[in-house]
């Protein structure tokens, strides 16, 4: 490997030698000649060669002190040097190798051996300056790399195929509190602690992800890097694996950033963005998303939403009177009352300058609105005190809801608001539902529901009787309480009409209990007729799901002084489906109290065999629905037959409800059902018809 630019001084005294050298090297490589050995070492310091041929017995110098000066000083003792010598005896070619020489040129000298030693050193030589330079460039490079993942403002940790750390930078080591040291070698997940930052659970580090799915990974969504110290940084981070040209895979690089700062910021902006700065409530953005997200969750779990839209009435007289400041004073008053109201179980926004929405997630049929609705209502009228004077206001609130009215959030928000000027023709301080049929509803409800308090608060609830027949003898064998309410007119309002009801306001705990005194004062008044009867009395879910319940159900018993096996309760399944644990205690609770249970409308829930089997039932009542049917529908048909046998086998009494017919009857004797009630037998009636009617023909078993 020739170089143009490599160069030969060649040393000797004899000019012919000298001239017959340079001839053999010439084509190789630049000469330079020097005869006098004294200035040798200056014309070698002062080429550098990349080779010396340097004759040994020279008259001023000879070769080896010249050779001793090359080899003693620095800037040149790398440079090879041939020795020419005639004398080829072993002592001097010691000597020579001992300075430093590399080869020996005979004298007289052959021209073609002498150009291919001398040509095979410079080719050494090339080499051994290309290897230098390359590895000088290589040392640069790596230095660099080094330098620049140093100086990289991310954090940066590499890990080998068996995911321990190779790798970390500086900010890497500042973030995870591990020093290089102390990282190097260790499981990545010992560094690097990654959790959510909302759920605080473990993540999966994306480099050993990387490892697992042979492909870069972005940054997990809400991550946060727990650092030894206990210090929470916010973190995004990305990773992708290492592999070879060879397809071997080596490791995985990530890399992570601290966006600690950016999410604060972000989450300021957000807040900013989303809510009122005069009352900080959400503003019709933030509540938009909202009504959105309510919507789309709404979809599933068959729930109804409501948008109450909330106005002030006459607050633009009072802006335009008292100034903006006054203004401004009554919103934030307002908000924080409604505030007060709505609490957790809504969202209250803030969508105009005197409008406010409340938005309700979680309102079953859509009624529980209007009581929030009503709560609002209430607290707008609060005086409030402007320049040291009480001021009266009031609100007008339209509701809409969700599916019922509006197929997405915008109509939610147009009806509602078109229902709030329905409360301002109205004449203000007062609320409308969007949908007619629903605003019907409610007035029909608030009445329902005022006649029922009246009703309850003057222990004014009738109740009427059906016996139970016996199916064997055809004799009585006791009776249902049936609640009935007796409306101005002196007409009977049926219970489906307001047993709804007193569940969702809470008024069923006391109907039940009036039901109950009335049924064991009949039971009383029985006995003192020297005849004993039993009454089966309906009771609510939501009066199981109180844990004073048997303890009520005893005081009554006890003041009405009869037996407590003359009451029997009836608890339908979907009561029993409540609070497992609770409805059990509850119901042995009854039971050792010497109460009969009986599960009533069986076969219209879900619930299993071995389900009930927990529960101490005595009684089974087959649902009026599949003895209706009975008749003429073979599957009803199956059902009850196999009612009747699946209490049979758990050794239950069994009822049957609604009978209506001599075919039913005949029917449900054949399965072997042990008592029935229904129509074709007799109707329910008031107590005192019933006791006139059957006092004298009862047959308790
Ligand atoms: P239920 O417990 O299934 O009561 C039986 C219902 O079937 C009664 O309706 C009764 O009048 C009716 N019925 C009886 N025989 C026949 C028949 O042959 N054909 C038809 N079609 N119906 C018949 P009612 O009195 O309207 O009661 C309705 C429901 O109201 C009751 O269903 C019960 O769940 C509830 N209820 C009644 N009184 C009370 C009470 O004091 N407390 C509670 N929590 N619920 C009550
Ligand atoms: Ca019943
Ligand atoms: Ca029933």
């Amino acid at each position: 490997m020739e170089n143009e630019t490599q160069k030969v001084v060649i040393i000797d005294d004899e000019p012919t030698t000298l001239l017959l050298l340079e001839s053999a090297v010439e084509s190789l490589a630049k000469v330079i000649t020097v005869s006098q050995s004294v200035q040798a070492f200056e014309c070698v310091k002062l080429h550098c060669p990349d080779l010396v041929v340097l004759d040994i017995s020279m008259p001023e110098m000879s070769g080896f002190e010249v050779c001793k000066q090359i080899k003693a000083c620095p800037d040149t003792a790398s440079i090879p040097v041939i020795f020419v010598t005639s004398h080829s005896d072993i002592e001097n070619e010691r000597i020579a190798l001992s300075l430093g020489a590399i080869d020996f040129i005979s004298k007289p000298v052959d021209m073609n051996l002498c150009r291919m030693r001398v040509s095979n050193h410079l080719t050494i030589q090339s080499q051994k300056s290309m290897l230098s330079t390359i590895n000088t460039e290589l040392e640069a490079e790596k230095k660099h790399l080094a330098i620049t993942l140093r100086s990289i403002a991310d954090g940066v940790i590499s890990i080998n195929a068996a995911g321990d750390v190779t790798f970390i930078n500086p900010v890497a080591q500042r973030l995870t509190g591990y020093s290089e040291k102390e990282a190097i070698g260790k499981p990545i997940d010992a560094v690097m602690n990654l959790r959510d930052a909302s759920s605080n659970e473990s993540l999966l580090n994306p480099a050993l992800y990387a490892l697992e799915i042979l492909r870069p990974v972005a940054m997990s969504y809400n991550a946060t890097l727990v650092s030894r110290q206990n210090k929470i940084f916010r973190v995004e981070d990305s990773a992708s694996p290492i592999i070879d040209d060879e397809g071997r895979l080596l490791g995985a690089v990530m890399v992570f950033q601290d966006v600690s700062e950016a999410v604060e910021m972000a989450v300021k902006m957000t807040h900013v963005t989303n809510h009122d700065q005069l009352t900080g409530l959400p503003n019709r953005v933030l509540l938009h998303d909202r009504i959105v997200q309510a919507v789309s969750r709404c979809f599933t779990s068959k729930q109804s939403i409501a948008l109450l839209l909330i106005d002030i009435d006459n607050f633009k007289y009072l802006n335009d009177s008292l100034g903006h400041q006054i203004g401004d004073f009554v919103i934030s008053n307002i908000a924080k009352r409604l505030n007060k109201v709505v609490g957790q179980g809504g969202t209250l926004a803030r969508v105009g300058g005197d409008e406010f929405a409340c938005l309700l997630s979680d309102v079953g049929s859509g009624f529980s609105a209007d009581s929030i609705a009503m709560a609002c209502l209430q607290a707008g009228r609060e005086p409030i005190e402007i320049n040291g004077k009480p001021h009266r206001l009031s609100l007008s609130i339209g509701i809409s809801l969700y599916p019922q009215d509006a197929v997405n959030a915008e109509e939610m928000m147009r009806h509602a608001d078109s229902a709030m000027y329905r409360s301002k023709s109205l004449g203000k301080d007062t609320f409308s539902f969007f949908s007619k049929d629903l605003q019907h509803a409610m007035h029909h409800r608030v009445e329902m529901e005022i006649k029922l308090r009246h009703a309850i608060e003057n222990n004014a609830l009738a109740v009427f009787l059906q016996p139970k027949y016996d199916f064997d003898n055809k004799k009585v064998q006791g009776a249902e309480s049936l609640v009935r309410m007796y409306d101005e007119s002196g007409e009977v309002i049926g219970p489906d009409e307001f047993i709804p009801l007193a569940e969702e306001t809470g008024l069923i705990h006391q109907l039940g209990n009036q039901v109950l005194q009335k049924s064991c004062e009949f039971v009383a008044s029985c006995n003192e007729h020297g005849q004993p009867f039993k009454i089966a009395v309906n009771v609510a879910a939501k009066q199981l799901a109180n844990p004073g319940f048997a303890k009520e159900v005893e005081q009554i018993i006890k003041k009405a002084g009869i037996d407590a096996s003359s009451i029997e309760l009836e608890v339908t399944e979907s009561a029993l489906m409540h609070d497992f644990e609770q409805t059990r205690d509850i119901l042995i609770e009854l039971t050792s109290l010497g109460v009969t249970i009986a599960l009533d409308d069986f076969g219209t829930g879900y619930s299993s065999l071995s389900y009930l089997r927990q529960f101490p039932l005595n009684v089974l009542k087959i649902d009026r629905s599949f003895v209706i049917d009975m008749d003429t529908e073979q599957q009803a048909h199956d059902i009850v037959t196999a009612i009747v046998h699946l209490a049979l086998s758990l050794e239950l009494k069994i009822v049957a409800e609604g009978i209506e017919t001599q075919s039913h009857f005949n029917g449900l004797k054949a399965l072997g059902c042990h008592l029935g009630q229904g129509y074709f037998m007799c109707r329910p009636m008031p107590m005192n018809d019933f006791f006139t009617k059957f006092i004298d023909d009862i047959d308790v078993a």
